[in-house]
This record gives structure tokens, sequence and C-alpha cells, in this order.
């Protein structure tokens, strides 16, 4: 199947300014190579950048591979307003005046020399350095100002020095215990150290993310994509992997005894492979809405036990005026929203557009709510900090005079059930090689979760984790 037709039996378009990949002349991992010949086939579950890439490196091989997904659409975490059929968000995205692309889920590029990073160099893909255009400012005492603001201010300098050394903190308790800061600093800390990383600074391993940091190997930019929803770009990435994908296809069993795996989705209907990677959420896996016959293999379920996918919302706000600060890029420490985003920052002539990431117990609670009350939640603690202005300056429907904003509650959507994986107090890096590990050279797994060279919970740790489980199952091909 040709690349724009792939692409458009998707129900998705390719964004403007991206060359295709034959354009391509960078040397990838999955450039076709000397087929390996192997007469068993692999069946991957989730069409996440994970296993999108794993299906791809296998395919270039010569490896017969076929994805399951669950949903309607590949990408998984990675999902684009622009791409979306669904009637509030083709309504918030014909109302809003955001002029760049939105993103329901992964939108920051960690490292511009990352997994993630090196794809969208390879696309030629203009991007925003965040760090070059625009900074953060920091909430104490109700108050956001910038570092230098709050220059000579000893939590703030606490909570700084806590976050840059974090790859360096050796405790083994809770972020919140080894960074030990002030009451009046904790919602700063909980922002800058503990929502970022997928939960609440007390549920997190400080010992866990200071070894994934330690571990990483790229550069600590962060970009955003000037101009193309994610979802094009990952998709057209992947775009020969698209016809291999069986979308609505909900994997419920995997009987793995023998030689032949069989895998059982919703409908009843029987899948066959001699090799399966599972590459679902974490939270998939953690609430057994997939059983495994025999059993999980216990290092699997062992270290499944060390991780947790906490609940997390993006809300994106649209706003008549810009009242946080032109150059402003992150608002961290929120106590209702941990992370406010200047998502336009660099790329907009407006800047009026919020893009807001909330997850675990905080999350937990919103997402109890409706949506309108969640969102005058919100309002009023923006109201609390900027003297009124959040509820002064929000869009209204100028038909219905409702509030102008989209949620995106990942904790509802039965094939995600959270935000991003993360170690649980007492957890380690090689906890993540154990959730890694394949049993009986048939059963594999990938997916963010299963990064352990320090991407976990990003798209790079997904590719990452692909990279990794097809060099388990090509070795395993090549010496059975
Ligand atoms: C709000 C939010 C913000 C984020 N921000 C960033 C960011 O700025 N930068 C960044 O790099 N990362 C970010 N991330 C993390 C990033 O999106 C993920 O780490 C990455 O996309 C995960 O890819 P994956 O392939 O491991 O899993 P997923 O993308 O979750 O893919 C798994 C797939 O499995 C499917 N599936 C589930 N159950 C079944 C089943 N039973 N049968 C078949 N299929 C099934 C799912 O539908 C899904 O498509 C963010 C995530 C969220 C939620």
């Amino acid at each position: 199947m040709k690349r724009r037709t792939a692409l458009k039996n998707l129900g998705l378009g390719i964004s403007a300014g991206m060359l295709a990949p034959q354009f391509f002349s960078a040397c990838k991992k999955d450039d076709p190579g000397p087929e390996i010949p192997y007469s068993g086939n692999v069946i991957v579950i989730g069409a996440g950048a994970a296993g999108l890439y794993a299906a791809d490196i296998l395919r270039s091989k010569g490896i017969s591979v076929t994805v399951l997904e669950a949903g309607t659409q590949p990408g998984g975490r990675v999902r684009s307003l622009r791409n979306q059929t669904d009637v509030q968000y083709q309504t918030f995205s014909s109302a809003s005046q955001a002029d760049f692309p939105v993103e329901l889920g992964a939108e920051v590029i960690f490292g511009s020399n990352s997994s993630w990073g090196k794809v969208v160099s390879d696309f030629s893909i203009a991007t925003v350095d965040m760090s070059a255009s625009a900074s953060p400012s920091y909430i104490l005492d109700g108050q956001a100002k910038s570092a230098t603001g709050w220059q000579g201010d000893s939590d703030f300098q606490a909570v700084q020095g806590f976050v840059s050394g974090l790859s360096n903190v050796g405790s083994n308790g809770s972020i919140k215990d080894a960074a030990n800061v002030s009451p009046r600093a904790q919602a700063l800390l909980n922002s800058q150290a503990g929502n970022i990383f997928g939960s609440s600074a007390e549920n997190i391993s400080a010992l866990g993310v200071a070894q994934m940091l330690k571990a990483q190997t790229h550069d600590s930019k962060q970009l955003t994509m000037r101009n193309n929803p994610w979802q094009d770009v990952l998709l057209s990435r992947f775009v020969n992997v698209l016809p291999l994908i069986k979308l609505n296809t909900e994997v419920k069993a995997i009987d793995w005894s023998g030689d032949v795996i069989t895998l059982t989705d919703a409908k009843g209907v029987q899948h066959t492979c001699t090799k399966l990677i599972v590459a679902v959420p974490l939270s998939i896996l953690k609430s057994g809405a997939i059983t495994f016959s025999p059993s999980l293999p216990s290092p699997n379920a062992n270290a499944l036990s060390k991780f947790g996918m906490d609940a997390c919302i993006r809300l994106v706000l649209d706003f008549k005026k810009n009242f946080w600060g032109l150059d402003s890029s992150y608002i961290w420490g929120g106590t209702t929203v941990p992370q406010y985003f200047n998502s336009g920052a660099g790329r907009s002539q407006f800047f009026r557009t919020m893009s807001l990431t909330i997850n675990g117990p905080k999350a937990q609670q919103l997402s109890g709510l409706s949506d309108d009350n969640m969102v005058l939640q919100v309002l009023a603690e923006m109201d609390s900090i900027y003297n009124g202005q959040g509820t002064g300056f929000i869009r209204r429907d100028l038909t219905d005079d409702r509030i102008l904003s989209l949620v995106k509650d990942w904790t509802k959507d039965p094939f995600i059930k959270g935000g991003i994986s993360y170690p649980l107090v007492g957890t380690t890096n090689d906890d993540r090689k154990a959730l890694a590990s394949p049993a009986n050279d048939r059963l594999y797994f990938a997916g963010e979760a299963t990064d352990a060279t320090g991407d976990a919970g990003t798209v790079s740790g997904a590719l990452n984790s692909a990279i990794r489980v097809t060099d388990e199952i090509i070795k395993s091909i090549v010496n059975p």
C-alpha cells in the first residue's frame, strides 16, 4: 500500500513540511538488511511507538509480523488533536485559537539526539527549543515568579538544588523524603520531581529515578514540533507497518503453553504466532485485562508489582489573553495543576493556549469530577495566582457561553488506563530489566515501562524498548 493511501485509510493526513521516508540519507536500525530465515511468525500486541517500531524492524528483516491493536487508531499515547474524529475534540479544535498542533498525549521531545529526537530530525521536522525560547515560572506562597524573581529564597534554591542533582541521589526512599524540603516548597518539588515522572513525590522511588537519569545518553534539550502533529510524524515514520495492523482487536487471553502461542481477542477470534511481543501499557498488564496461561513468569510478575502507572489528565485551555507571561514555558508549583505548559511558546503568534498535565493522586481526584467542574477547579487555582485573570480571560463558546476547554482523561481510556510508568518506592532500574525479561524464547515484552536505558515514560523509551526486544528475538532465531 502506498504511504498516503495507508495513512488515508487510517483517517490520518500527513502534515506540511515533512519529507517522505525514502528521502532519508541516515542509515537506520530497520533499514532493509539481509533477510533472516524464519518459518514462524511474530505478533505484536499494541500499536504504540514501541509496537510500531518493533514490527518495523522485524518486517525489514523479512520476518512475518502482525500488530494487534485494541483501539481505533495507531499511536497509543502519541495522539494529536488534529487527527481525532470525536465531536468534543472537533468542537474545541474549530473554536480554539491555537495556531500550532495541540497534543492529547506526548508533546515534548526529551533530548534532541534521543531515539525520538533522531526520528524527528531525520524527517527534517521544524522544532522549537523550549529552553532557548522560554523559561519556567515557579509558584511559592501563591505567587508565580521567574527563577530570578525567587533568587535568594532558600526553599526555592533547595528544590532547584535537589532537582538538578537528582541523578546522584542515593536514597532508597521516596522523592519527597530524599528531598526533605520545607512544607512551603512541597508543591514545587511535587511538580518538578513528582508529577513529571508520572505520580506525586511521595510515591516515586528517588533511587529509581536517579538511576534512570544517570543511564540517559542523550542531551537534555527539550523540543516541541513547530508545525507537525506528533501522530502524523510517528505514523509516517512507520508507514510500512500500517498495513500490518489489525485495529479494534483487543487481546483478552494469551495461551503460551505450547510452541504455538494462541491469542484470543474480545470478539472470540483466535490468532496464532510462534513469538509474541507484548507492548501494551503497564497498567493493562497490572489490571489483569489480559490473562496469561501459564501465568506470567515470576521475574516479570514480581517486577510488575514494583511499578505504578497512575491517573493522568491532559487539559487544554484557551484564553483571550496571555496573562502568565509571553516568554514563560512551564509554570511549576501548582497544587491543583502541577504542570502548566505554555505550549505555544516559540511557535504561536498568540501564546493564549495552555496545555496542562496532571498525574497521580491529584489526577485521580479530578477524574471523579465532570469536565466542567474540573475546569472550574483549575481556573480557581489560576485565579488565586493571577488575580482572577483565569476566569476573566478564559475563552467561551460564542453561541452557548461554555468554557472552551479540552479534557483528555487517559485514566478512562480503556486501553491505556493511566499516564506513564514510574518506579514505586524501593524500586531500582534493574527491576525494569526484570520486567522486560523474555520467557522461553516465546514471550517478549516492550513498551516504555520496559526501557532500562533511562528513557522510561517517554516516546524515546518506547522506541528503545523496540530495539532491545527485536535484538532479543533476532538472536533467538539466529542462535536457537
Ligand atoms: C498526557 C501524557 C503526556 C506525555 N508527555 C510526554 C512527552 O512530553 N514526551 C514524551 O516523550 N513522552 C510523553 N508521554 C509518554 C509517551 O506518550 C509514552 O511513553 C509512549 O507513547 C508509550 O508508548 P508505548 O508504545 O510504550 O505504549 P502506548 O503508546 O500506550 O501503546 C500501547 C498500545 O497498546 C494498545 N493496547 C492496550 N491493551 C491492548 C490489548 N489488550 N490488545 C491490543 N492492544 C492493546 C493501546 O491501545 C496502545 O495503542 C506522555 C504520556 C501522556 C499520557
